[in-house]
């Protein structure tokens, strides 16, 4: 997918850059165990900060929210300010490949969404220096949650996101990476029907008014439908899962 201005256009008209629900980032958060006071957490590739929100209502510490586009950051500070939350959560314009943090400085990293980016073992690897001995990473990822996908959908991912693997994969990954698992979960289709694709498919209808006649923005909404029409049809095969791990101590 073309990541154009029609491109960020349509997501920063969103409430979340991916799916993903606050019941989901409630339960991950409470696999830390216990959660220290004055936590300091990272959420990387946080977008417009759904989550982030979420995580500060929370927690007794603070969030450093980092992403690379400024309007999602602009979204969140917006946010910050409504719901009174600036003592908990600042937000940073960086990239998660060059991380600019002191070393050992973070209890939790949290990264919903975010982490293919990078790459989920490459990922799990360059967050590791800045979580403390014992921190946690929350991260979700797409994976294969069903053994043998249809065709259809196996050429679909083949194009659109090679890398995918299934959760066992993953938490094979997770050990090679030197983390040890605490917990994961798939995300409930809610989080994706409801949270991401209902808004994506109201943008959209937005994105065409706006722009009638473009070629670009046609084949954009197109492509976006195409791939909620994926999901409709293959949600028993793939999802997203939801791992919390905690580097060795
Ligand atoms: N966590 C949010 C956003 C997920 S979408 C949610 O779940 O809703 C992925 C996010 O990663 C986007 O906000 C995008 O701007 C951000 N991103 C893309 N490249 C990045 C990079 N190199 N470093 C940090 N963030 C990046």
């Amino acid at each position: 997918m073309k990541l154009d201005s029609y491109f960020y256009e349509l997501f920063e008209g969103l409430p979340r850059q991916g799916p993903g629900d606050s019941q989901s980032t409630k339960k991950a958060l409470a696999m830390i165990q216990p959660l220290p006071n004055n936590v300091r957490i990272l959420d990387i590739g946080c977008g417009s900060g759904t989550q982030t929100i979420e995580l500060a209502r929370h927690i007794n510490g603070t969030i450093t929210a980092l992403d690379s586009h400024q309007p999602f950051l602009d979204e969140l500070d917006r946010r910050i300010s409504r719901e009174g939350l600036a003592d908990k959560i600042k937000t940073v314009n960086g990239s998660m490949f060059s991380l600019d943090f002191a070393k050992e400085s973070f209890d939790v990293i949290w990264s919903e969404g975010a982490i293919f980016i990078i790459g989920f073992e490459a990922g799990l690897e360059a967050f590791k220096p800045f979580l403390k001995p014992g921190g946690y990473l929350a991260v979700t990822d797409l994976c294969w949650i069903k053994d043998s996908p249809p065709a259809e959908i196996a050429d679909f991912f083949g194009i659109e996101y090679p890398p995918i693997s299934s959760t066992a994969e993953c938490l094979g990954g997770i050990g090679r990476a030197g983390y040890e698992t605490v917990g994961n979960f798939t995300l409930p289709e809610s989080s994706w029907r409801d949270e991401y694709y209902r808004p994506v498919e109201e943008e959209i209808g937005r994105m065409r008014k706006r722009y009638p006649g473009n070629a670009r923005v046609a084949e954009l909404c197109e492509e976006m439908e195409r791939e909620k029409d994926m999901y409709w049809k293959y949600s028993d095969y793939y999802g997203y899962v939801f791992f919390v791990m905690k580097k060795a101590g």
